[in-house]
């Protein structure tokens, strides 16, 4: 039917649907096609405003203040401040990521029934299912060879001569050139993100989105969720607009993230103690590459190449990232010529990343004004695995030729040749000692069959009330050892699946 942007105060705005789903990205968008194709009707809620790929900036910081959640200034306090990043636009946090598409592996469900008593293997073959239509509905593929870049076949390359398996990356793009900018958004329209598909479908089959509209809180009436109610934001003024109420005549979704989901249920006074706890997070670091020729890595896909290699011991995710030069300033110390001496070294740098499979849990709570509020640290086990990956990291440099590394820690060199590999196992176990980056987040809403211990039910369906589930990031209780794009959306249609049939 419409999209609807910012509204000006003065007015009410009021709409009413089947299913009112809260956030457009993997979760929301998802589970939003899901319940319009299956005929019901739905409302898309999303507090981000809606830009198309021609509309996405070009750098680093104009993506940072259109595109990210808060200038993506959102940090998990604890003994170290570790960004904690996303989107806030149509179509979520798949707007802004690498696109990387990988199913969630079978060992995911068994622990997810030992420990948590939902999941289990007829969920498996479930979202299964689901993922191999979501990955034929946005075009998944290997990265082509011809837009590979040289940092991609460069890694490929040292983890054959370590010997460790490793593999040239699927991701949710068509006719990815290799711009090497999926982190900004794709102007080329390449990257599937759901701003480009589900969301447009959902609007076409004749279904309400509204954009720029934050949802505060959800209504109730008695234990069942009847809506949510909030004011328009101007994207770029911040100021407040009309006030809007949308009604659900069925149930009321919410896919904010792991971050706003909890936050948004605390604002509505959902009583449940384990809310905002839980969260979880893959938290990772770069190490850079100094090879004799130039690699260009911003000449390629942004994401090429990745090992699940280690995802069991010591727990560690490898994979490439190529960065625009704004963003390795943040890794290059000094100042004056030795500065610029080194800025002049990118194009001979390759920058490749560890994410830890981490243990550690931390919260989120209301901020003011309604900015998550994040406490996380990550534990002396995972601070093993860290050391682990980076060392990993940096000897798959040296295997593929890199004359130096960066490795960017504190108390360590600015660089290290190819026979102090070693020295970096003797690296702090302080988190301080890091530049890390959350950006695969977990929790927070938890799905278990015991209200004790969790927040929704394992269909998602919020403990003790009615018509009100949760169905993103938010829901998974533990971290999954791979990028969970695929997991959201897999349990997404799964969900839709299981409300149309209810
Ligand atoms: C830089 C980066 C790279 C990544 N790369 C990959 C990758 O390659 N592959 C992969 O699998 N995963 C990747 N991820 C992670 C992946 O994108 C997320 O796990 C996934 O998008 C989370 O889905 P979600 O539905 O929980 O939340 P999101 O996709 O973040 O969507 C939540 C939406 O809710 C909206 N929202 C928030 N609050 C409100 C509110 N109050 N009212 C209305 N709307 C609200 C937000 O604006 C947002 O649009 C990456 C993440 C980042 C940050
Ligand atoms: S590498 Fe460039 S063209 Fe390819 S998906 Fe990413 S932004 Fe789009």
């Amino acid at each position: 039917m419409s999209h609807t942007a910012f509204q000006e105060k003065g007015q009410q705005v009021e709409a009413e649907a089947d299913y009112v789903i809260v956030g457009s990205g993997a979760g929301g968008a998802t589970v939003a096609a899901g319940l319009a194709r299956g005929g019901a009707s739905v409302i898309v809620v999303e507090a981000g405003a809606w830009r198309d790929p021609e509309h996405y900036p070009y750098s680093s910081h104009g993506s940072m203040g259109k595109l990210f959640d808060d200038w993506g200034s959102t940090i998990a306090m604890g003994r170290a401040f570790w960004p904690v990043i996303q989107a806030r636009t149509m179509g979520g946090t798949t707007v802004i990521n690498s696109a990387i598409c990988v199913r969630t592996p079978g060992d995911i469900f068994e622990m997810w029934e030992k420990e948590h008593g939902v999941g289990g293997m007829d969920m498996a073959k479930s979202v299964w299912m689901a993922q191999d239509e979501v990955e034929r509905e946005l075009f998944v593929q290997e990265v082509p060879e011809a837009s590979r870049g040289r940092s991609n076949n460069l890694a490929m390359q040292g983890a054959e001569a370590l010997g460790y398996e490793s593999h040239v990356i699927r991701r949710y793009a068509k006719g990815c050139v290799g711009s090497g900018q999926c982190l900004q958004g794709c102007r080329h329209g390449a990257k599937q993100s759901t701003n480009l598909n589900y969301i447009p479908e959902v609007r076409d089959r004749g279904n309400r989105v509204f954009s720029c509209a934050p949802v505060h809180k959800v209504v109730f009436e008695g234990k069942r969720a009847v809506g949510v109610t909030g004011w328009f934001q101007h994207p770029g003024t911040k100021k407040w607009g009309a006030k809007f109420t949308f009604r659900a005549k069925q149930a009321v979704i919410l896919a904010a993230s792991a971050t706003h989901t909890p936050c948004i249920l605390m604002r509505s006074k959902v009583k449940n103690k384990n809310l905002g706890r839980y969260f979880r997070a893959h938290p990772g670091t770069g190490i850079f590459g100094l090879y004799k020729d130039p690699v260009d890595m911003n000449v390629g896909a942004t994401q090429g190449w990745a090992s699940t290699h280690y995802r069991e011991s010591p727990g560690i995710k490898l994979e490439t990232l190529s960065i625009p030069p704004e963003m390795v300033v943040t890794r290059i110390r000094g100042g004056g010529k030795n500065l610029m001496r080194r800025l002049s070294e990118y194009r001979y740098g390759a920058m490749w990343i560890q994410a830890v499979r981490a243990n550690s849990h931390g919260r989120v709570r209301n901020g003011p004004g309604g900015k998550p509020f994040v406490t996380y640290t990550a534990n002396r086990e995972d601070m093993e695995k860290f050391v682990a990956g980076i060392h990993l990291v940096a000897k798959t440099h040296f295997a593929a030729g890199a004359r130096a590394i960066i490795p960017g820690i504190a108390g360590m060199p600015y660089t290290l040749g190819p026979d102090e590999v070693d020295k970096l196992l003797d690296a702090p176990r302080d988190p301080r000692a890091y530049v890390a980056i959350m950006s695969h987040l977990f929790g927070g809403a938890v799905m278990g069959s015991d209200p004790k211990s969790s927040v929704v039910d394992g269909r998602g369906k919020v403990h003790g009330y009615e018509s009100l589930y949760v169905c993103d990031a938010s829901a998974l209780p533990t971290v999954l050892g791979v990028n969970p794009q695929h997991t959201i959306m897999g349990i997404a249609k799964l969900r839709a699946q299981q409300l149309l049939d209810a």
